[in-house]
């Protein structure tokens, strides 16, 4: 069987987005896959699928609100604040309980129907704000119980997994894809594409990484 199709599970953010042009480069034929989740931030479909069209790529968007509503977070609830800061000893009340479980399962069974085995996602362990579901040993034995669920060979393709921010941008930048990484991606958690709010969790870390990025960079041009 010749593996050259994948689909990414892609949320329109600076990772999935970063992995949506890793996936071009290695695969012949890349299609998306965005979850409308009950995500307060429609805008995040909206640019994902503006990036999905620029990128050449066929673009779905699948509607799963059941997910937000199983329990409360402040992604999916707009009564909740989101955490400023991540709270010593759990994760911060943006982890939205079981959504990569649900995400990389789903998106596995419909990739399946597809002819599509290999499945690109672009959660991080470096920066993984907290979230259980981010880490290595979760994605690993999800392919697994995949596999075993399906008696296929899926292979689940995490190129972020041990990169931190600065080295997220690095890869974009290595993609040609900087520009629309910085402009079009919705990485904010009060949903402002681009550079975002400035003030939430997200857009630090991803502003950390920029800032750290163009000085490695700039001390590289010198
Ligand atoms: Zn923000």
């Amino acid at each position: 069987m010749k593996r050259d199709k994948a689909l990414v599970i892609f949320s329109g953010g600076q990772d999935s987005t970063t992995c949506l042009f890793w996936a071009k480069r290695h695969f012949r034929e890349v299609s998306a896959l965005t979850f409308v989740y009950g995500q307060k931030h429609a805008v995040e479909v909206e640019y994902a699928q503006m990036i999905a069209e620029k990128a050449g790529v066929c673009w779905e968007r699948m509607d799963i609100p059941f997910i937000g509503s199983l329990s409360h977070n402040s992604l999916t609830d707009p009564t909740m604040a989101v955490d400023k800061e991540k709270p010593a000893g759990s994760p911060p009340n943006t982890f939205v309980p079981g959504r990569n479980l649900f995400f990389i399962s789903i998106a596995a069974v419909y990739a399946r129907e597809r002819g599509i085995y290999d499945l690109v996602t672009g959660v991080s362990q470096v920066d993984f704000s907290g979230y259980p579901d981010c880490r290595d040993s979760f994605v690993r034995s999800l392919n697994v119980t995949l596999n075993l669920a399906m008696d296929e060979q899926f292979v689940i393709h995490t190129p972020l997994m041990w990169m931190d921010k600065c080295e997220v941008w690095a890869l974009a930048d290595e993609l040609g894809v900087m520009d629309i990484v910085a402009a079009d991606t919705v990485t904010c958690y009060n949903g402002i594409p681009g550079d975002g709010c400035g003030e939430c969790p997200a857009c630090k870390l991803r502003r950390r990484g920029l800032e750290r990025y163009m000085e490695i960079k700039a001390k590289k041009t010198i």
